[in-house]
């Protein structure tokens, strides 16, 4: 595993995706149909028939977070450790062959003024994944979330996932998994702290 400390670019410290992509069912539908025939796969039976259709909505699903507020609330218990939630179950699709990629995230911060509820660090982590992605930009978009929304004065990410296109297809290694890491602030620079998130 590799640790790359990074750090807010020049113009501001959020690059979020914004709102979900509007997402045109009816023309997917009509694509999926020409691109499951142009692989043959016939659609004349009953149980290809609505298939076009099924795989537009399966994908429509796959690219859906459920909308949340990232709930914060003041730290006063001036709580001064860590806070990590680790193997938080995600999936993805990954830009490039439009497969799944599927794995654990790990979210952690150091507290300042303010505190999330844990369930949303979930909620960041879904709202990020459901959209087609590469992981090293879901797990950037992850920690800059986090550090938005609560200005703490650390943030760490760590994904590990398997991508069906490469253990699939390509080189066919299957169980290979991936991991991608993103420090920010204390997380980055106080090797204590890292040490404590990276190996906890
Ligand atoms: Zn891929």
């Amino acid at each position: 595993m590799t640790a790359v400390p990074t750090r807010p670019s020049s113009n501001g410290r959020a690059r979020n995706p914004g709102p979900q992509p509007q997402l045109d069912l009816l023309r997917a539908q009509r694509a999926a149909a020409d691109f499951l025939t142009a692989l043959g796969l016939c659609l004349d039976t009953e149980s290809t028939t609505d298939t076009p259709a099924r795989m537009a909505r399966a994908y429509a699903e796959l690219l859906t977070a459920r909308p949340f507020q990232p709930t914060v609330f003041p730290n006063d218990a001036g709580h001064a450790g860590l806070v990590v939630v680790r193997r938080i179950p995600f999936h993805s699709l990954c830009e490039h062959h439009a497969l799944p990629f599927i794995g654990t995230a790990d979210v952690g911060y150091l507290p300042g003024e303010q505190i999330i509820g844990l369930s949303k660090l979930a909620r960041i982590v879904e709202h990020h994944a459901r959209r087609f992605q590469v992981q090293e930009r879901l797990t950037q978009q992850i920690a800059r979330h986090l550090e938005a929304v609560l200005d703490p004065p650390g943030v760490g990410v760590v994904l590990r996932a398997e991508h069906l296109c490469m253990t699939l297809r390509g080189v066919q290694a299957p169980g290979a998994t991936t991991t991608t890491t993103a420090l920010l602030g204390t997380l980055a620079d106080d090797h204590r702290l890292r040490q404590e998130f990276l190996d906890g």
